[in-house]
């Protein structure tokens, strides 16, 4: 039976042409066109999703196509759904949508692609993404990975992908965790294992997460000033293994009284520290009410806090979903 793919196309890089006599921004059937027939290998159903440059999107339009990725497979009955992404902030998309995707993700394949170069550049990197992305949400084998980044022929875990290079088209890693697999002559191999699903997603993920790099000498007013501002939850990038520096720990102990979690997440990849568990003298932000991130790199711990303030609760709700992370 012909699969049926969802596409759903925002207008970044992968659209764009620059090129006098070229239409400057593709829309999703002319991105569509620009694969060849003998290489689909899944019936495209097109929507064009009106958003922001993707270095400027909101919290809003990154939820809305979460769930419409989601929909797409629950209510539509499609096989897989393909975002069009641009490439600054897909791993933010991404992460969102495999964390609400529920039961869309062991139903079919929820993939987000862009590309490096504009259309119309020498040997663009768009068509192929394109091409293959939809491949990869056609393939059954990606029902219950959850959702996937395809760039490059390459799919790496939403949790694990961050974009690593602004110029190339090796542009995507998931190191040190594994590239989940490849699109080789039209189908999926799976290369490494997926990481376990999130826990279940209730309520409204809450927008107003701040995100703040410490570092040698931060100001702990700056950590008062993003929850006076508004900020419901609090991610910090620490360092190493999940280090802050000690002059913000009196703030952090306020902060986890008056009900608003503070994840710490670090700068460097690492594995999933037990924040608590760090000894005597660096783990004492656990010892104050910090959370652990879990591994979670510091853009992906915010995505995880603002779904985990959507279940209601605070700190303690934070901090039991942060454990089944
Ligand atoms: N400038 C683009 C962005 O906002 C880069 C891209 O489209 O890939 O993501």
């Amino acid at each position: 039976m012909v699969r049926r793919v969802l596409l759903l196309a925002t207008k970044d890089t992968i659209a764009y042409s620059r090129r006098p006599g070229h239409e400057a921004v593709a829309d999703g059937a002319r991105l569509l066109r620009t694969v060849p027939a003998e290489l689909l290998t899944a019936r495209v159903t097109v929507e064009d999703v009106l958003t922001e440059p993707s270095w400027d999107i909101s919290p809003a339009s990154m939820l809305a196509l979460a769930r419409r990725a989601r929909d797409g497979i629950l209510l539509d009955g499609y096989d897989g759904v393909v975002v069009v992404h641009g490439t600054d902030t897909l791993e933010e998309t991404a992460f969102l949508a495999d964390l609400l995707a529920g039961a869309a993700a062991t139903r079919g394949g929820i993939v987000l692609t862009g590309a490096m170069r504009h259309l119309d550049d020498l040997s663009s990197d768009g068509p192929r993404n394109l091409a293959s992305a939809i491949t990869a949400a056609a393939d059954p084998l990606l029902a219950g990975l959850g959702v996937v980044a395809c760039l490059n022929d390459e799919l790496h875990a939403a949790r694990w992908v961050t974009k690593v290079d602004a110029t190339g088209v090796a542009a995507f890693s998931s190191a040190p965790f594994p590239t989940l697999g490849r699109v080789v002559d039209g189908h999926v191999e799976l290369l490494g294992t997926a990481p376990p699903r999130p826990p279940r997603a209730t309520g409204e993920p809450e927008s107003d997460v701040a995100l703040v790099k410490t570092y040698p000498g931060i100001d702990p007013a700056l950590l008062g000033a993003v929850v006076d501002a508004g900020a419901r939850g609090v991610v910090l990038e620490g360092t190493g293994l999940g280090h802050i520096p000690a002059s913000l720990l009196t703030t952090v102990a306020e902060l986890t009284e008056w009900d608003i979690p503070v994840v710490v997440a670090s700068r460097c990849r690492t594995r999933e520290v037990d924040l608590a568990e760090l000894g005597p003298l660096t783990g004492l932000a656990a010892a104050v009410g910090a959370i652990g991130a879990r591994g979670l790199a510091p853009n992906k711990a915010r995505a995880a806090l603002m779904v985990a303030l959507g279940g209601g609760g605070a700190v303690r709700a934070a901090r039991d979903w942060f454990g089944q992370l």
